[in-house]
């Protein structure tokens, strides 16, 4: 009976071999189509050294955000690069803290199949010069370059916002045949149809990363928002902004034209997530997770 008693009331103390750090991760949304965006939150009971986040077979860069009542929560925009498998993927956390000791946490992300349709255009014969590999390749590497930038701040605290008032002419990744299918590409943004001359304006707050006039792009301009993000517009007729430039939401920065590969005065907007081209109706409606609850 005694010894009974003993162990009842043996205090306890805490045991300070037991460590309370943990990590929360969270998706939103859990469930997307190839060629979409989410946001990954990642949450630390204390604080951080280094965290990382791991998913479609490569390193992704997370970046620390202000709560107010969360001390110590990290963001990621990811996007699903069209010609992705539909399935099952896992997004897995990994994190030092500032005690030296590794933490991991993963979710799951269900990427959905997306059925993009087939579009036929005709370009005029003074343009078919344009459709030309090589040449698109070479501009690409120059846009690449830039939306590979990751930079640690953000320059946007609210959603996007239309680039041009204008109907959409042409959806995300359509199957594109040009000239009855001498050459094929998809369609890596929308189109906003409307007057040559009409006022483009930034979709969000950020630094122009980009002014060139290319020969298959056109005249092109990139915003960097920061944390991965990149918005783009092309095919302008004018540019009213310089490289290096900071802009604010709905500032005017071009004029809609038809230079580079483009059959009519238009829009060409899209938006680069860590260089992976995702469909901006997303950002544009604001379906984007910006901030954790
Ligand atoms: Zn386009």
């Amino acid at each position: 009976m005694i010894s009974f008693c003993l162990f009842v009331f043996s205090p306890v103390f805490a045991d300070s071999t037991i460590k309370t750090n943990y990590l929360k991760i969270s998706l939103s949304p859990a469930t997307v189509k190839v060629g979409q965006s989410f946001t990954v939150f990642v949450e630390s009971a204390n604080q951080l050294k280094s965290i990382h986040l791991r998913c479609f077979g490569s390193q992704q860069t997370i970046y620390k955000i202000w709560h107010k009542d969360h001390p110590h929560v990290y963001r990621a925009f990811l996007g699903v690069a069209l010609g992705s498998k539909p399935g099952t993927y896992k997004i897995e956390a990994e994190a030092v803290d500032t005690d030296g000791e590794s933490l991991s946490i993963h979710e799951s992300l269900q990427v959905e199949k997306t059925i993009f349709g087939v579009q036929s255009i005709q370009l005029p014969k003074r343009k078919r010069s344009l459709l030309n590999a090589k040449q698109l390749q070479e501009e690409g590497k120059i846009l690449g370059s830039k939306m590979e930038i990751r930079d640690n701040r953000v320059y946007f605290s609210s959603h996007f916002s239309l680039p041009v008032k204008s109907r959409i002419s042409s959806t995300f990744g359509l199957r594109r045949q040009y000239n009855d299918g001498q050459f094929s590409s998809y369609h890596k943004g929308i189109d906003m149809a409307n007057g040559k001359g009409t006022i483009v304006k930034a979709a969000n707050g950020g630094k122009v990363s980009l002014v060139a006039s290319m020969k298959s792009n056109g005249k092109i301009i990139l915003i960097n928002h920061g944390h991965g993000i990149t918005s783009i517009y092309s095919h302008l007729g004018e540019f009213l902004v310089k490289e290096g430039e900071w802009v604010k939401k709905g500032q005017a920065i071009g004029k809609i034209g038809s230079t580079g590969i483009s059959n009519g005065p238009h829009l060409h907007f899209g938006i680069s997530v860590n260089d992976v081209r995702v469909d901006p109706q997303q950002w544009l409606n604001s379906q984007i997770t910006l901030y954790y609850d």
